[in-house]
């Protein structure tokens, strides 16, 4: 019997993949490489190249594969992106989503743990965000995160397949022996973009917006180190394959940081001065966001091995510097 991780090339996939085999799980990866690197997938793992969306592909993988449960990161996860270009991500995310659910139902497979995000909750009403809180999104990116959690809520009514949505606050972090990290082209996420500059790839930091009502003016955001998400996949694998009901949970800190705490802290780990310019708002960027996450703690039994953003941004620093060009595939 398999996991089955769609979208196991790309960042939090390869972390989750490498954590999955570390713990002797037979690990089956779909990617279609798009933006996933194939030196990411731990070796362990059995990888078909193709994309979720081919009914034909897909049907090969189950042909071929005993899956047990699946696990699901295969998505659009840009935020600016997703307001320039919305019909992509309705496209690759929620038919994605349509697809993986159809061909689940027809091979009985039923259980499937989902990458959501903090995006679904829009501009929050409280702080911290409690799963129960109204999802009002503000960008396309948070629709189709929204749009597919309600599918799978609509196949476990219909068909029994049982789910679990990981809402994920914002990731940093690397495996800390540094041999894989993030590796996004073009890059537009805060921390590689800080250790960057601090790495002398970029010449300085455009921090956006500095007009927020926040303490120092800058959006605050609650930070999680990628070797904790991967663990909380496997334990609502678990939770799932043990009869559980289909549920929701916020995965976060619950301590936020602006984004010049993170400058700052980045200045710290690296010893590095990373010049820094104040640029306009970016369009869709919610003030503050800042997890509640009592119920992945409680039900889950997660227990965050890495809850500080030093440690987030140190791990994340030992893959800039082994690796400066990243995996250098793209
Ligand atoms: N950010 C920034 N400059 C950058 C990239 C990001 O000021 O070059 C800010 C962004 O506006 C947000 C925070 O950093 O307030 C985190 O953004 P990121 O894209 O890393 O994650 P998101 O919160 O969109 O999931």
């Amino acid at each position: 019997m398999s996991v089955l991780i769609v979208g196991g090339a790309g960042y939090i996939g390869s972390h989750a993949v490498d954590w999955f085999c570390e713990n002797n799980y037979e690990v089956v990866v779909v990617d279609n490489l798009s933006t996933g690197h194939k030196d990411a997938i731990n070796k362990k793992a059995k990888f078909y190249e193709g994309d979720l969306r081919d009914k034909s592909f897909m049907r090969r993988v189950f042909d071929n594969e005993v899956i047990d449960g699946v696990i699901h990161f295969a998505a659009f996860s840009i935020v600016p992106e997703s307001m320039k270009k919305p019909l992509d991500y309705y496209d690759n995310n929620v038919y994605g989503m349509n697809v993986l659910l159809e061909i689940m139902n027809e091979y009985s497979v039923k259980n499937i743990v989902f990458s959501s995000t903090a995006a679904t909750y829009g501009e929050p009403k409280q702080i911290p965000i409690k799963e129960t809180d109204p999802q009002v999104p503000t960008n396309p990116y948070g629709e189709t995160k929204l749009a597919m959690e309600k599918m799978m809520h609509w196949a476990d009514t219909a068909y029994g397949i049982k789910f679990v949505a990981l809402r994920y606050f914002n990731v940093g972090g690397a495996k800390p022996d540094g041999s894989i990290g993030e590796d996004h082209n073009p890059e537009t996420h805060l921390t590689p973009i800080v250790l960057d500059v601090a790495h002398g790839t970029r010449n300085e930091l455009t921090i956006f917006g500095n007009d927020y009502d926040t303490t120092d003016g800058t959006n605050v955001r609650d930070y999680v180190h990628v070797m904790d998400l991967a663990e909380a996949h496997r334990l609502a694998f678990e939770y799932l394959k043990a009869g559980n009901d289909s549920n929701a949970f916020n995965l976060g800190s619950s301590t936020g940081f602006s984004n010049l705490q993170i400058v700052e802290a980045a200045r710290k780990v690296t010893g590095k001065e990373i010049p820094t310019k104040i640029g306009p708002r970016r369009p869709g960027d919610p003030s503050t966001l800042i997890a509640d996450s009592t119920k992945a703690r409680t039900v889950l039994n997660w227990k965050p091995k890495y809850d500080n953003v030093e440690k987030i941004i140190q791990d994340a620093w030992t893959w800039e510097t082994k690796n400066p060009s990243g995996y250098g595939d793209k």
